[in-house]
């Protein structure tokens, strides 16, 4: 089973958040479950330097199917840009590039839309995967193309347009990693992707007057996979469908769950460069000297009984970190630390700023990006905070479970999936892994802490509910078999393998 995986980032080359390290961990974890991979990016330039201009041999124009594909003339680039071939490093998977520098080789976040031209260029990407799913590739063709969120919307879309003449197309899997960030554009960028007409229409791509990209994923696929049940499920409710919830109503039927994994050969306290002494489940008392490195790395007082907090996350209102800003003050006031690295809303960094000024030595706040500092918070934390308004699946969690560092979550999407409330019951049958709350207020944090502070009274049940914690596994090997028995159930729809 041929598999083109199609996405904007991927770990290590690029990353903004969850979906870099999932597209870094699910290709290879494909190959395990035996389907042939390869991933598709476009060139930004982190992408093309990880991969090396030397390993990107055999560059070619696509070639142009008739009427469709974005206009790129109006960007003074020629009508068939290079689709070049390299190897991944780490992995070894074979990788086409959109070698586009006009497009990608630009500073900054890479889905900034600085010049006006997100939808073409984003357009050029689902284009380019389309032609590889219609056999642009002589040599490989690619029974299914699975998409990864708006940017790789046009896909399908494409693929469909291209369907009517030639050999018969690709199967489509879209996955949504976020509905939220849906890739919409004004009127006028329709005509430059060079579609029918009669796709600006509701039941085309035009979403309220705009375009937008996520929809026309979502219409045309042959099956919509997000990354958690729970959140599948909630995606169909007007609360959290993003106004996109009637479409995937009515698509419920091909609408699935898929819980992402975790990379433990990047993220495991055994095995992690960045801690000075490794420890696991039988070696938690080496915990406690990740914890002492942390407060000194950003200034905390070296006070090890402190119970401290950690948030990595994007500075968004999704994260609920609105309320952990709000009760800052109250969690130094009950004994606590707090440690955050994140970087995102302006209001919200500059709150933790304020916070952090407050409380010196007790809160610490990191604005920036900062990978290795990542790792320091997950292992030095006592509890990490995930208070998400809505939350895909959530990876941050997941890695608190795996280091011992329990997760307080609000149960909503993924963090419902995955964290097992210490109720008094659970903590009986010794499964609880964490601690789970479902009033989404500064009220509903504050319970929720007084309840992480009165387990850590009790060492016996904390220690037990971080073993039954660093016990669970969420290998990428499942969710990997649960992607190639979809694949296959669409397979009938595929290309024969040539
Ligand atoms: P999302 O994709 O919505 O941002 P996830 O929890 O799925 O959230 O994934 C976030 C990923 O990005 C995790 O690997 C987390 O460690 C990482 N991350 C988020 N913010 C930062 C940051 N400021 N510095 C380093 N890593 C970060």
């Amino acid at each position: 089973m041929r598999i083109l995986y199609v996405c904007t980032e991927l770990f290590p080359l690029l990353k903004t958040g969850g979906l870099g390290d999932v597209s870094g961990a699910l290709p290879p974890a494909l190959r395990e479950a035996g389907c042939d991979v390869r991933v598709l990016l476009p060139g930004f330039t982190a992408i093309r330097d990880g991969i090396g201009p030397s390993q990107l041999p055999h560059g070619g124009p696509i070639p142009l199917p008739p009427r469709y594909g974005p206009d790129l003339a109006s960007h003074g680039l020629p009508p068939s840009p290079p689709l070049v071939q390299g190897t991944l490093p780490g992995s070894g998977l074979a990788a086409y590039v959109l070698d586009v520098p006009a497009f990608f080789n630009r500073p900054g976040n890479p889905y900034t839309d600085g010049r006006g031209d997100n939808a073409v260029r984003f357009g050029l990407l689902g284009w380019a995967a389309a032609c590889l799913g219609h056999g642009l590739d002589p040599h490989w063709q690619p029974d299914v193309v699975h998409c990864n969120d708006w940017h790789t919307g046009l896909a399908p879309v494409y693929l469909r347009q291209m369907a009517m003449p030639g050999p018969p197309r690709a199967a489509t899997v879209f996955t949504v990693h976020n509905l939220a960030y849906q890739g919409t554009f004004p009127p006028s960028a329709f005509p430059r992707l060079g579609l029918p007409d009669y796709l600006f229409g509701i039941h085309g791509i035009e979403f309220w007057g705009q375009v937008s990209f996520m929809k026309a994923g979502l219409q045309s696929a042959d099956r919509i996979t997000t990354v958690s049940p729970t959140y599948a499920r909630e995606i169909l409710d007007p609360l959290q469908g993003c106004g996109l919830d009637g479409l995937l109503r009515a698509r419920a039927g091909v609408v699935s769950g898929i819980l992402n994994g975790v990379d433990y050969k990047v993220w495991s306290p055994a095995n992690d460069g960045v801690l000075a002494e490794p420890y696991d489940i039988d070696s938690l008392e080496n915990k406690a000297k990740a914890k002492a490195e942390l407060q000194r790395k950003l200034g905390l007082d070296l006070r090890p009984d402190a119970m401290l907090f950690g948030v990595v996350s994007r500075l968004t209102e999704q994260k609920g970190l609105n309320l952990v800003e709000a009760i800052a003050d109250e969690l130094v006031h009950m004994g606590g630390q707090l440690a955050v690295l994140g970087t995102g809303d302006a209001p919200l960094e500059h709150a933790f700023l304020l916070a952090a000024g407050r409380n010196p030595g007790q809160i610490a706040v990191d604005i920036g990006y900062d990978e290795t500092l990542a790792h320091s918070i997950i292992a030095g934390a006592d509890v990490i905070l995930v208070p998400s308004r809505f939350e895909p699946c959530g990876l941050t969690q997941l890695y608190g479970l795996r280091y011992g560092t329990l997760p307080l979550v609000h149960r909503v999407g993924g963090l419902a999936d995955t964290v097992v409330d210490a109720t008094p019951q659970n903590l009986e049958a010794g499964r609880a892994t964490g601690i789970a709350f479902d009033e989404f207020s500064a009220k509903g944090l504050r319970t929720a802490l007084r309840r992480a502070f009165e387990l850590r009274s009790h060492p016996r049940d904390w220690r037990q509910v971080q073993q039954a914690g660093m016990r669970q596994r969420f290998d990428w090997r499942v969710a990997a078999d649960q992607y190639a028995a979809l694949y296959r159930s669409i397979m009938p729809h595929a290309a024969p393998i040539a």
